[in-house]
């Protein structure tokens, strides 16, 4: 124990560097956004500001987004739009991601943002509605002490060679498998 003491204590004086990180949570288990919003709660703790973008959801009214729109330090921007196997209209789901994007890319060149939260945009690259080479330079010329999660199933490899945290939520099992619908408080 005390040798295991030395050794955190030691890694804890060598973690010295402040900057803004980059959080990227991936796979395919429940748990992305709503551990998004579990550090938008700490952010807020802080009095930090924060900038909220949905993509591909926020169709469906979600217990978080009446609780995100009652907090006078964030700002949400949603695309409002679901998957193109629902609209059938891929050039209109870009059109709406590129529009989404431009918000995004609001928040993330805007100093007084502390904290930016991108929910499902691995989508919008894998699916091609964005082009993942603006969403990385955009990232790198953030500015130095501004925090960015990103959220969705299938994060490519870039995503997670920019990342400076990347967590895969591994699915075992979930509730909808057993037919039970998606909960208020749990699932939206
Ligand atoms: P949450 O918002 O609950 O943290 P998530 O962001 O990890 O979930 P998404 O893929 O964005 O997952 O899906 C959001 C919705 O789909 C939630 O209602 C969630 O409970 C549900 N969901 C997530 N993973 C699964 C799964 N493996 N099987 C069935 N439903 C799922
Ligand atoms: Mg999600």
């Amino acid at each position: 124990m005390q040798r295991k003491k030395s050794y955190i204590d030691a890694r804890i004086e060598k973690a010295n560097i402040d900057k803004g990180i980059i959080v990227l949570l991936t796979g395919n288990g429940k748990g992305k956004s709503s551990s998004a919003l579990g550090m938008i709660c700490r952010a807020l703790g802080y009095e930090m500001s924060i900038g909220v973008a949905k993509f591909l959801k926020g169709m469906q009214d979600t217990g978080e987004d009446a609780f995100l729109a009652k907090q006078p330090n964030v700002q949400t921007t949603f695309m409002k739009t679901g998957f193109t196997w629902d609209t059938q209209d891929k050039a209109f789901d870009t059109r709406m991601a590129i529009k989404t994007w431009s918000e995004a890319e609001k928040y993330l060149t805007n100093q007084s943002i502390d904290l930016v939260v991108l929910d499902e945009l691995t989508y919008m690259i894998n699916y091609e509605y964005l082009d993942e080479q603006k969403i990385l330079d955009v990232l790198a010329n953030r500015p130095k002490n501004q925090h960015v999660i990103i959220t969705g199933r299938s994060a490519s490899q870039s995503l997670i060679n920019i990342a400076n945290t990347v967590s895969e939520v591994k699915d075992i099992k979930h509730a909808f498998r057993a037919n039970i619908k998606a909960q208020k408080g749990i699932d939206l």
